[in-house]
């Protein structure tokens, strides 16, 4: 049987390790073609490559989606910290092929998006919202933690406070969502307890997002529920 070829882009780093690793233990996958940033670019390589998994940089996101559009080979990204210009850059590849990307690739943070809805049935609480992270993270607060909020405030239809940010040793990612009347207080929270949550994701959206026949940004609840 043909094995799936992934790429990773971010191949040297931490989410990039945790992935490679996923792979390796995954049936009928391989690790074709690791990418980082001091390699040079092989394009007859990347020619062969099924599907690209990118968790690097946003300054990674013009080049990672420009390389991939040359074969339309789907591309799934975990990478956060991204500003309008990467979010348009987006927008614009995954109209010629499938391009997945969430802020967080873990399946009960998928469920966790789904749950905020139901908080619609009591918009007067108050909410808020608190993540925490390892000392080595970059952005603050998390791609997760601004989804959440971006979710919540669809359900609850009103401005919220802004998501409270802790920093601190090796926590992989913890994300609370309180709501809180004068009579009781309910805490949605979930807790990574590793990488390989992530990494777990990121293959299996990658195996699921070979397979749609459409262009179109794909997130991670997609796999799950079906594009919406
Ligand atoms: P890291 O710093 O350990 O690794 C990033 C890697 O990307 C490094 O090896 C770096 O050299 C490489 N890189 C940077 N720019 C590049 C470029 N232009 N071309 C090729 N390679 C490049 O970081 P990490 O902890 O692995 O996280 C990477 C990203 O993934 C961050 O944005 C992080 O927030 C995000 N992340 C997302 C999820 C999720 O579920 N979506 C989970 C964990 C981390």
């Amino acid at each position: 049987m043909k094995k799936l070829k992934f790429g990773i882009v971010g191949a040297s780093g931490r989410m990039g390790q945790e992935i490679a690793k996923v792979i390796e233990n995954t049936k009928g996958a391989e690790v074709f073609y690791p990418f980082d940033r001091e390699d040079k670019w092989d394009s007859r390589k990347a020619a062969q490559v099924d599907v690209w998994i990118d968790f690097s940089s946003p300054e990674a996101l013009k080049d990672v989606l420009k390389r991939a559009s040359e074969h339309k080979t789907p591309v799934v990204c975990g990478t956060t910290g991204f500003s309008k210009k990467e979010k348009d850059l987006l927008e614009k590849y995954s109209k010629t092929f499938p391009v997945l990307w969430s802020s967080n690739m873990s399946l009960g943070v998928a469920v966790l998006n789904e749950a905020l809805k139901s908080l619609a049935a009591i918009s007067h609480f108050d909410f808020q919202i608190e993540e925490i992270h390892h000392n080595k993270k970059k952005d603050k607060p998390s791609g997760t933690a601004i989804t959440l909020q971006e979710n919540l405030k669809k359900a609850v239809q009103k401005d919220l406070p802004e998501p409270l940010a802790i920093r601190g040793g090796g926590v992989f990612g913890i994300h609370k969502v309180y709501s809180m009347s004068d009579e009781e207080v309910l805490v949605f929270e979930h807790n990574a307890l590793n990488r390989t949550v992530f990494a777990k994701g990121a293959v299996q959206a990658a195996t699921w997002l070979v397979k749609q026949k459409k262009p179109g940004l794909y997130q991670i609840r997609d796999v799950l529920f079906g594009k919406k």
